[in-house]
């Protein structure tokens, strides 16, 4: 027994507006194709998948499914819906017996529901997912806008995929929909040849995603959760140095004594930024040993970070900084330290908290020989 699925990702479908066809809408970080993809492809229970794709795109289909630990074929699609499953089916393999097909636009099939159908299909021959209206249905006939009747709500059940098929009976279905009209769903066609056609329970949350709406609920399921890294840095404060706090200048008679400007707000905003997206450190991108980074600006090293932050696929959401100094005050600089970072590393400067304390006369800090900062940066994901 093999089971092999069919998942239809051939219509152009752009109702949402764009020029690109819905299945290749970024949700989370994955197109939606690649979201259904991947639910049937982390399945024991499913031996090979097979991808119906418009034509056009099929030249670098397999870049578009990705890379998949069952066996994935990328086949072009045709004129209808029937006529891309047909297609499909034709691509799987000989020893497939139970085929599942799907519509690539539903990337919230879950694990229970995959194997409800796959059951299914075993035991009844065809079966479709379904879930029960909840709300009253009425009949507008097409062109009015006055009701004609109420419908008995408990006769209506809402169709959805994957649909389940012995593969003799879908074999037989695409048979008669190579000539017939056109079928909105897989199992109909069986229905129309005298199949009795198995509900199995649905899921309320296995949406198409059609609209807008659908596709803004759908980026909220799958955003992945924000990261946080934290960052610190200390210098020694000398005379004859300048003070410079994210690149504004504080007057002052000490400054800090490094390789670099000793920037502290800066080096420990990087080490932050940095480690939120799990891309490393300051020591690691900008190394002391590199007359590179000699006298290099704070503010150019946190540029710098921020361009490796976005190519790592995260962006700075917001940042919280504390400068430990005995002296000299920091309240009045703060504002301008504040808005050189957000200018730096383009986050609104309602995102960006500065705040300056004092270590209470102990320890270097204390005793005002040191100049040290903490930090903290929240990251989300870039929407590819
Ligand atoms: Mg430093």
């Amino acid at each position: 027994m093999s089971v092999g699925v069919v998942i239809v990702a051939a219509g152009r479908g752009l109702r949402l507006g764009g020029p690109v066809p819905k299945q290749f809408l970024d949700v989370g970080g994955l197109t939606i194709l690649r979201r259904s993809v991947e639910s049937f492809d982390r399945q024991a229970s499913v031996d090979e998948i097979v991808v119906v794709l418009p034509p056009d795109l099929v030249a670098d289909g397999a870049d578009r499914v990705g890379a998949t630990r069952r066996p994935c074929r990328v086949v072009a699609g045709g004129e209808r819906r029937q006529d891309s499953v047909r297609l499909g089916l034709e691509a799987l393999s000989p020893d497939v017996d139970v085929v599942l097909v799907h519509d690539a636009a539903r990337p919230f099939v879950d694990d229970g529901l995959i194997d409800r159908v796959i059951q299914g299909a075993r035991e009844h021959g065809v079966v479709v997912p379904a879930v029960p209206v909840r709300d009253t249905v009425k009949r507008v006939p097409p062109g009015e806008s006055v009701v004609s009747e109420t419908i008995a709500r408990d006769e209506i059940w809402l169709a959805q995929t994957p649909q389940g098929f012995r593969r003799a009976i879908i074999a037989e279905a695409a048979v008669l929909g190579a000539d017939a009209a056109t079928a909105t769903d897989d199992v109909s066609l069986a229905e129309r040849l005298g199949h009795a056609v198995r509900v199995v329970p649905g899921n309320e949350r296995n949406i198409k995603v059609t609209t807008e709406d659908d596709l803004n609920a759908a980026r909220a399921a799958f955003a992945p959760a924000p990261r946080v890294g934290t960052g610190y840095d200390l210098h020694r404060l000398v005379e004859g140095r300048s003070l410079v706090l994210a690149g504004v200048v504080i007057p002052f008679d000490k400054g800090p004594l490094g390789h670099s400007d000793g920037d502290v707000v800066c080096h420990a905003l990087v080490d932050a930024m940095l480690g939120g997206a799990g891309a490393g450190d300051i020591g690691q991108h900008f190394p002391n040993t590199d007359p590179r980074w000699k006298g290099a600006p704070g503010l150019d090293l946190l540029a710098r970070a921020n361009a490796v932050v976005a190519s790592s696929g995260w962006a700075v959401a917001s940042v919280d900084v504390t400068v430990v100094l005995e002296r000299p005050k920091l309240a009045p600089h703060l504002a301008a330290i504040r808005q050189a970072i957000a200018d730096v590393i383009d986050v609104p400067v309602d995102g960006i908290s500065v705040k300056g304390k004092t270590n209470e006369g102990v320890d270097a800090v204390g005793r005002g020989e040191a100049i040290a900062s903490h930090a903290v940066a929240v990251l989300t994901r870039r929407r590819a």
